[in-house]
């Protein structure tokens, strides 16, 4: 929370993984914090992308879905009562006085200092370029860019679209819900993990799923507003097909896009933003973590973002008040969690 002047001392843009283990870290230090997110839900990637996917590569939880690992991390990041600001993009950040000034569509919050951990930036994903996506975007229309639960498509004829692992991993995720898998890839390769490719052929060649490839989608069609029908075209012989469907999922990735917070005079590289080993980017007391930043060696993955949000929170608490360590010391022996040295 905000001090009576509605000055907050850390305020983190991104309340994915990385942001909430930043506003964990935030509590710990006994620091106000406000959690900005475009989305109007927490969890990033996560919640956004692949809830029903398992991770398995998080210290500690051999296996977790997504959603749930989302779940733990949201109570974990929220137990100091961090302000949550939800639905809400910063548009502009800018310093003011002392403070630094974060402008979203809705409303201008003042803070001592930021931790940016906004992943991708918005999260936009590739659609289909072909006649018939835009009509049938939105609520019930019935083309999608990804699955939010299987359960959405049960008794459904499905066409997925994509050569990755989210392509992959739904065909396998859909098939024995959906009434009909058919997955189309404009390419013979599928870039997905290899074990997945092996296990979505074994499901073609016993006729659970259909995989066609090289094929695209030429059109969508469809009937009071929702998706009927889909044409595919072979692009070795352009040779057209016409499928009854009644969803169409595009799963072709995101495009990097960092959105306005390419204009706020950070120092980036490749479309990250670069920062130092203490997190800090070129602008004084603005710190950032997780995806959206770059450094040699730097990987994109949870665990990382875990450590940079550990950095980042600990230092911006250091430079509002040079006083106060960087070092956070162990959890095991804080006082905030009722624990003695
Ligand atoms: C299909 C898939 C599977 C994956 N599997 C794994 C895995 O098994 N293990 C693993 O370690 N990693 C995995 N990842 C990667 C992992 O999800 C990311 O590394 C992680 O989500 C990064 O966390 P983050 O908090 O940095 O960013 P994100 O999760 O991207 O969160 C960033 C948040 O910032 C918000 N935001 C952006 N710009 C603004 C703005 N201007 N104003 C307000 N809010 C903003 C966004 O809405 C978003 O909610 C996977 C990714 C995908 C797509």
């Amino acid at each position: 929370m905000s001090d009576a002047s509605g000055i907050t001392d850390v305020t983190i843009i991104g309340g994915g993984p990385t942001g909430l283990f930043a506003a964990f870290y935030a509590g710990l230090r006994g620091v106000s914090c406000r959690i900005v997110d475009a989305l109007p839900q927490l969890g990033g990637q996560l919640m956004a992308l692949y809830p029903e996917k398992y991770v398995f590569d998080v210290g500690g939880l051999p296996r977790i879905l997504a959603k749930d690992l989302a779940k733990n991390m949201i109570e974990q990041g929220t137990q100091f009562g961090p302000e949550v600001v939800l639905g809400e993009e910063v548009q502009r950040l800018e310093p003011d006085g002392d403070h630094i000034r974060l402008v979203t569509q809705k409303g201008e919050y003042l803070t001592k200092t930021v931790v940016i951990t906004a992943g991708k930036g918005a999260l936009n994903p590739r659609v289909l370029e072909c006649p018939g996506w835009n009509e049938h975007a939105g609520d019930g229309g019935g083309v999608h860019t990804h699955v939010r639960q299987p359960e959405d498509f049960r008794g459904k004829r499905v066409l997925l679209v994509g050569g990755g692992d989210s392509a992959v991993d739904w065909v396998l995720g859909l098939k024995g819900v959906a009434s009909e898998v058919t997955l189309i890839h404009r390419r013979p390769e599928f870039r997905a993990h290899k074990a997945s490719v092996e296990q979505m052929w074994k499901a073609a060649e016993a006729g659970e799923v259909a995989v066609k490839t090289p094929y695209e989608v030429r059109s969508i069609h469809g009937r009071a507003g929702c998706v009927a029908k889909a044409t595919i075209y072979n692009n070795d012989t352009n040779e057209d097909v016409e499928m009854e469907v009644d969803a169409v999922v595009a799963l072709l990735g995101f495009k990097p896009d960092l959105g306005p917070i390419g204009n706020w005079g950070l120092e980036l590289e490749k479309n990250t933003i670069k920062v130092s080993q203490l997190m800090e980017t070129n602008l004084p007391g603005v710190y950032a973590a997780g995806d959206v930043v770059h450094y040699p060696g730097k990987l994109e993955l949870i665990a990382t973002g875990y450590g940079e949000a550990a950095i980042a929170v600990n230092n911006a608490v250091h430079h509002i008040n040079p006083k106060a360590r960087v070092n956070p010391g162990h959890s095991t022996n804080l006082k905030i969690f009722k624990q003695d040295d």
